[in-house]
């Protein structure tokens, strides 16, 4: 089944006389448990297309359905409830609430979707992601890795159906981009999850098993590298 429909899907910054086309009639479509990477140079789209698959922008004109949901056919409020349940974001320098601890970063989109916290889920997590020594440290008493390690554990505590990653390695150095992918890819497979992400890395880019390359605003290239 098809997790993730992009159709035709435009994107225009600025006005008339200042106007960006970052994504130009894109359409493409996403089976469950795939990863895929979205590679292209610097400017091509490629942060705007995983912003509006995740919710968090609005398209010029297309649509993005996923799991079945219209997702720019939905009110504001409806709107907020996809981003918490639907997807997971990751970014390059973590966006992790300063004066949260690691704990209360990834537990609080379940608190703001007024849910419980699933205690079992969180402590599988912080063991997954070998953070159970730094439940109660703030993010700045972290390395850059571990960091990102709540990230993806704040991303994942929702089980979310999509996980979009915009370059989630750009800021680290090679052992810890290594750790962070294999900890995708196993997160990816554990919670039968589809992942999407952009990245700037080649070696990273053949990891995946579709690679989705993006230039001036069109798909250039749509490879499957495995089944
Ligand atoms: P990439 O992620 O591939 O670097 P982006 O999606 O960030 O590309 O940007 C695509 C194009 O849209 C670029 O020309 C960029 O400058 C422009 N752009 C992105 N965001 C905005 C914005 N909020 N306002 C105006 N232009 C933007
Ligand atoms: P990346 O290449 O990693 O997407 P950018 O520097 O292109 O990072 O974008 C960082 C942020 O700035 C994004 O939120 C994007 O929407 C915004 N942005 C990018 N280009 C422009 C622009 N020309 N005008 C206004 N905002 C922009």
């Amino acid at each position: 089944m098809a997790i993730l429909e992009v159709k035709n899907l435009t994107k225009i910054y600025g006005n008339d006389e200042n106007k960006v086309v970052a994504l130009d009639h894109v359409s493409f479509t996403i089976e469950k448990g795939e990863f895929i990477a979205i590679v292209g140079s610097s400017g091509s789209g490629k942060s705007t297309l995983l912003h509006l698959i995740g919710g968090v922008d609005k398209p010029t004109s297309g649509e993005v359905i996923v799991n079945g949901q219209n997702v720019y056919k939905k009110n504001e409020n409806e709107l907020a409830i996809f981003r918490r349940r639907e997807v997971g974001l990751i970014y390059q320098f973590y966006n992790l609430i300063p004066i949260l601890t690691v704990e209360e970063n990834m537990t609080l989109p379940v608190l703001l979707d007024n849910k419980q916290v699933n205690q079992e889920k969180l402590d599988e997590l912080l063991r997954i992601l070998d953070l159970k020594s730094r439940e109660k440290h703030l993010p700045r008493e972290l390395s850059g890795g571990q960091q990102q390690r709540v990230s993806i554990g704040r991303a994942l505590m929702n089980a979310p159906s999509l996980v979009l990653a915009d370059e989630p390695t750009g800021n680290l150095d090679s052992k810890n981009s290594k750790e962070i992918i294999d900890l995708l890819k196993l997160t990816q497979k554990r919670y039968k999850q589809t992942l999407i992400m952009i990245t700037h890395d080649e070696n990273i880019a053949m990891q995946a098993d579709r690679i989705i390359v993006i230039e001036d605003g069109k798909i250039k290239k749509d490879e499957v590298l495995r089944k």
